[in-house]
């Protein structure tokens, strides 16, 4: 099996396993989990930030940042692709009872002008600007990086609008890597941030979200609300430790083998498109006379998986899991439909 749909369908490693095996572990509810406290601190130290909560996803992270920063009726300010707005079932209203405003930005990155001329007027009728999301990488974009310089401009904006920022980062690490920054060139930047460890880190679960002391205090209580306090979890920030220590420069490799793919794609004559990537993720179009079902199914007979994206898209994400040899054999498979 070659399973490209996404990089989260990862295995741990024996290596990875042992490390969970040995954790030091204790209540996390009760703040006893040295193991789940240095994941928190580790994080917030190197994104520059107070405080670290460990979540179970990614979406939980996100939705206690949501909740966190807004009140009901406040809108929240983002791209048309963002995870936030697609694929977190509208849990912005359900949990935060927010509207959101879509911007139409470019691969999901928005500008500081963007932001400028969505945020409301101060009308009884209308709903307060109060929080805008950004994705680094964005998924729905291709993996997608956001150039720094724009970061700082948004960053600005929201501070002197009184906007706070929160970062979906949950493919921050592919961003580093592939825009060669380090995380110290992105403190001061965001109110909040989340970063995903069960992505192309390769841990089995969980995410961490950060922020200063106070929103961590108040992000605490909303994840015991959601039902995500968790016990001796020592167990999973292991995996989380060990990802970070061993997993993340290899994500160059990643960005590599999706280059790979994207250029031999783009040799197919049945492929239309194909969005450069900028990471690890691959998306790309098929010509109107054929139907991605059935090239999907084509693929799934020789063991090769990959998810529709759109009415003409496919999403390939290459991970720790799949090497080149085995995309090499794909390209192989695809040249025979
Ligand atoms: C995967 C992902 C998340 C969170 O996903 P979970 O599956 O809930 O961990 C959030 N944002 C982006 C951009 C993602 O790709």
């Amino acid at each position: 099996m070659i399973d490209l749909r996404s990089d989260t369908v990862t295995k741990p490693t024996p290596a990875m396993l042992q490390a969970m095996m040995t954790a030091a572990v204790g209540d996390d509810v009760f703040h006893e989990d040295p193991t789940v406290q240095k994941l928190e601190n580790y994080l917030a130290e190197l994104f520059g930030q107070e405080a670290g909560l460990f979540c179970p996803s990614g979406t939980m992270c996100n939705q206690i940042a949501m909740k966190v920063h807004t009140q009901p009726m406040d809108e929240i300010i983002c791209d048309k692709l963002s995870h936030v707005y697609y694929y977190e079932t509208g849990g912005y209203a359900f949990n935060s009872g927010c509207s959101i405003r879509l911007i139409d930005g470019d691969r999901g990155r928005i500008t500081a002008q963007q932001i400028l001329d969505n945020i409301q007027a101060d009308y009884d009728w209308l709903p307060v600007s109060k929080l805008v999301v950004v994705e680094n990488t964005c998924n729905k974009g291709g993996g997608a990086i956001y150039a720094i310089e724009e970061l700082q401009k948004i960053s600005a904006v929201c501070r002197e609008k009184g906007l706070k920022l929160h970062l979906d980062g949950a493919r921050m690490f592919n961003a580093l890597v592939a825009s060669q920054t380090n995380a110290k060139d992105y403190h001061n930047l965001f109110d909040s941030i989340s970063i995903c460890l069960s992505k192309g880190l390769g841990a089995p679960i969980g995410s961490v979200l950060l922020g200063d002391k106070a929103f961590i205090k108040r992000a605490r209580k909303v994840r015991k609300a959601f039902g995500g306090g968790m016990r001796q979890v020592g167990l999973l920030a292991a995996a989380g430790l060990y990802a970070l220590k061993n997993n993340v420069e290899r994500l160059e490799e990643d960005h590599a083998n999706a280059w790979f793919l994207a250029e031999e794609l783009n040799k197919l004559p049945y492929v239309s498109s194909v969005i450069p990537p900028e990471t690890n993720i691959v998306i790309f179009d098929v010509a109107s006379s054929v139907n991605p079902v059935d090239l999907i199914a084509y693929l799934e007979k020789y063991g090769i998986r990959v998810v529709q994206f759109g009415p003409k898209s496919i999403r390939m994400v290459t991970h720790l899991d799949v090497n080149r040899e085995q995309l090499e054999e794909v390209v192989r498979c695809m040249e025979g439909f």
